[in-house]
């Protein structure tokens, strides 16, 4: 055999073992499975079908497992099913899971005659006629005011607007982490500027009571809200003196609050809170 007629053997082997390579590992790695999961408990994605879910996706079995990007599928499944939050796990070498997790409403407000209903994402959920808020206990959402937001047209869009968002996480995580109470207690969350003092204040009014808590300038605004609250649920509410009339109730909780501030035997610090009642004071 000539030397050129060895190289080419030689050639048309290594070329034959890659395709031949190609082809096993393609086949290895094509998808054949799509699975549809909850990451969380259900309550509204329930109602969303998984096979529905499998469709919008557009992720057809076959494609290569390795080379598979979800962003695309990503945006259509968030923009289909508002109140699923969706996460690709790939498993090895051709099974695909969609993972599905619920979203929690946390704030509303009222956009031409609608309440839109928003998640702590600052995506719209679900757009409300007053006459049907009590469906999914919508009503239990507290309403957001003193805050324009450019609001989202059409549901399933996410809106940006990075101060306020941080702010709302704050007030809601201290009310949900730092107090484990729900976020329901709270009817109206409203967001204002205080020109005279040159302070923001957030307001949040009790729902069983309508007793304010007012708290001053963002900065330590979670452990200043689960503060309010706590004060609120385990003194002011307790205390038999405001009976019939927590709604005259205003908690502040100052500027200068620090919680790394320890109180004094338990007494409530005058720089960091106080408690008016327009009855009793
Ligand atoms: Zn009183």
């Amino acid at each position: 055999m000539s030397k050129t007629k060895k190289r080419l053997i030689i050639s048309f082997t290594i070329i034959g073992a890659f395709i031949v390579l190609m082809i096993v590992f393609g086949a290895f790695f094509s998808l054949k499975n799509i699975y549809v999961d909850y990451a969380t408990s259900t309550f509204r994605i329930e109602e969303y079908s998984k096979e529905d879910i499998v469709k919008t996706s557009g992720i057809k079995k076959g494609k290569n497992v390795l080379f598979m990007s979800f962003s695309k599928a990503s945006a259509k499944l968030e923009k289909t099913f508002p109140y699923a939050k969706f996460e690709f796990v790939r498993t090895f070498p051709n099974k695909l899971t969609i993972y599905m997790s619920e979203r929690t409403p946390v704030f509303r407000v009222l956009v031409n005659g609608k309440w839109q209903i928003y998640d702590r994402d600052l995506k719209l959920l679900e757009e409300v006629e007053p006459s049907n808020l009590e469906e999914n206990n919508n009503d239990k959402v507290p309403v957001l005011s003193g805050k324009t937001l450019n609001y989202a047209t059409s549901v399933g869009d996410t809106i940006s607007d990075v101060l306020f968002q941080t702010q709302y996480c704050a007030i809601a995580d201290g009310i949900v982490y730092g107090m484990k109470a729900p976020l329901s207690i709270v009817s109206d969350i409203a967001f204002n500027y205080n020109a005279d003092t040159n302070i923001e204040e957030f307001t949040l009014t009790m729902r069983d009571s309508g007793a304010k808590i007012l708290v001053q300038d963002e900065n330590y605004l979670y452990e200043k809200v689960a503060y309010g609250v706590d004060i609120y649920l385990e003194k002011v509410s307790q205390n038999s003196e405001h009976v019939g009339h927590l709604d005259k109730i205003l908690i502040r909780v100052l500027r200068n609050f620090d919680p790394h501030e320890t109180d004094d035997g338990g007494e409530l610090s005058s720089k960091r809170v106080s408690v008016y009642c327009s009855v009793c004071d």
